[in-house]
């Protein structure tokens, strides 16, 4: 995350649009914890490709590892028209860990479900917010039992700063959210039932 990234905050309608996209992924692909991104970007019908794979030379890499402003990136998506598909390119070489990889296939996935076109500060708010939710939903720790850091890492399968910033948005939701929202408890439902508990 960038810092011109910080200074945005996004409108609580926007907030609301992710969460309940991201739910509705949750419920329609039928996931569970912790979630496989490529599975997901595959089950959606794009093509996930790694820069180990696809990089030939250090121009390629050069020309894929910066945005036009120099600063290091993650990962790129776009549709392809010949193929019709959404292809999703992972930057595997500048990363070190399979959570770093997962966190950036889901903010591709975010790019596109929020049908973006072009890369701005506020687009990669969305779609870093996307991930994190994807990842690690406000509704979720409570129902595994988490009490911690270091829980939502484990059980959910996330980098220790992705589950910094869910924790601190997992405890902000509990204080602070008011009345559950429907996408919420459906998530919730959902969840529950393939736990074995009963639903709401
Ligand atoms: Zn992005």
């Amino acid at each position: 995350m960038k810092s011109d990234e910080v200074m945005i905050t996004l409108p609580p309608k926007l907030y609301e649009q992710i969460e309940e996209d991201v739910s509705k992924l949750h419920i329609d692909l039928e996931l569970s914890i912790p979630i496989n991104p490529i599975d997901i970007a595959h089950r959606l019908g794009f093509i996930v490709k790694y820069y180990s794979e696809i990089v030939n030379n250090d121009e390629d890499f050069n020309l894929l590892s910066k945005d036009k402003n120099g600063n290091q990136r993650d990962g790129l998506s776009y549709y392809d028209s010949s193929t019709k598909k959404y292809i999703i390119c992972v930057n595997d070489i500048d990363s070190n860990t399979e959570e770093h990889d997962n966190f950036t296939i889901m903010h591709e996935i975010g790019h596109i479900r929020m049908g973006h076109k072009e890369d701005s500060p506020l687009a990669e708010k969305i779609a870093n917010y996307y991930a994190a939710y994807s990842l690690v939903p406000s509704p979720l720790p409570r129902l595994y039992s988490c009490s911690s850091i270091i829980d939502i890492i484990n059980i959910f399968g996330v980098s220790v700063t992705c589950g910094e910033i869910c924790f601190n948005r997992w405890i902000k939701w509990q204080l602070f959210s008011g009345e559950i929202k429907p996408y919420e408890k459906k998530l919730m439902a959902y969840y529950k039932k393939i736990r074995g508990g009963t639903c709401l």
